[in-house]
């Protein structure tokens, strides 16, 4: 008996561990969407930025080009000046070129805060774009851990499922079918051991008498509260 408990408690473990891995797997997929969306999030917030500088340039490549064409007005005006007759056309030419040149000006200081905005922005940019390089670098190594320890759950699945294939013809089939049973029932936990008289399964205390069989591991002893398979594993002090 002592030897099929001993079995069965490697085989508690392995399934305990097998259980581990499957709900690693089944999260996995969600925390590369967790690292996709934070990947996004960074990126489209660089976008949003990138964006408004080019809102800014195109503002200003528009007040550059209303200048030019003013600027071209002024030329236009100044070189009619010599066809013109009278002092009075005269006079009215200069105060046109100075209307033009006047709002000229009002747009070359417009163009200033817009040039400074843009320049502020950039130098932002470029800054967080660093910041953001580093991030996305860490969620890359991030996603290269998580693949890492995929590829190793899947050994020490293989190597566990090998195993268990091993115990499971190694117990005899009536106490394989009772752990199934109750291992089905419980969480995942069929056999439990005992520490401290608790059953590690309920936690709830076994009788004194009974810790004593338990720690002996030559009988099948079925906790009195949750129907598991107690084992003595040792008091953690020893091995
Ligand atoms: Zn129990």
């Amino acid at each position: 008996m002592k030897k099929q408990l001993e079995l069965l408690w490697e085989l508690q473990k392995i399934d305990l561990s097998l259980k581990n891995i499957k709900e690693q797997r089944d999260r996995f997929p969600k925390e590369m969407k967790m690292l996709d969306e934070k990947e996004n999030i960074e990126k489209e917030r660089i976008q949003k930025e990138r964006e408004k500088i080019e809102l800014l340039e195109k503002e200003r490549k528009q007040r550059e080009s209303r200048l030019n064409l003013e600027q071209e007005k002024i030329k236009r005006a100044e070189g009619r000046m010599s066809e013109v007759k009278t002092n009075k056309e005269y006079q009215a030419m200069l105060s046109e070129i100075d209307t033009i040149k006047e709002a000229n000006s009002r747009i070359e200081e417009e163009i200033l805060p817009v040039m400074d905005e843009i320049d502020e922005l950039k130098k932002d940019l470029s800054k967080r774009e660093k910041g953001v390089g580093v991030t996305v670098e860490k969620i890359e190594a991030e996603r290269g851990k998580l693949k890492e320890k995929m590829a190793y759950d899947d050994k020490v699945w293989n190597e566990q499922m090998e195993r268990r294939e091993v115990l499971s013809k190694q117990i005899e089939s009536k106490l394989f079918k009772l752990y199934n049973t109750l291992k089905e029932k419980r969480h995942g936990v069929g056999v439990a051991n005992v520490k401290n008289e608790t059953c590690q399964g309920c936690f709830v205390h076994v009788p004194p008498q009974m810790f004593i069989e338990v720690q002996k591991n030559n009988a099948l002893i079925r906790c009195p509260n949750c129907n598991r398979i107690l084992y003595w594993d040792g008091d953690g002090k020893k091995k």
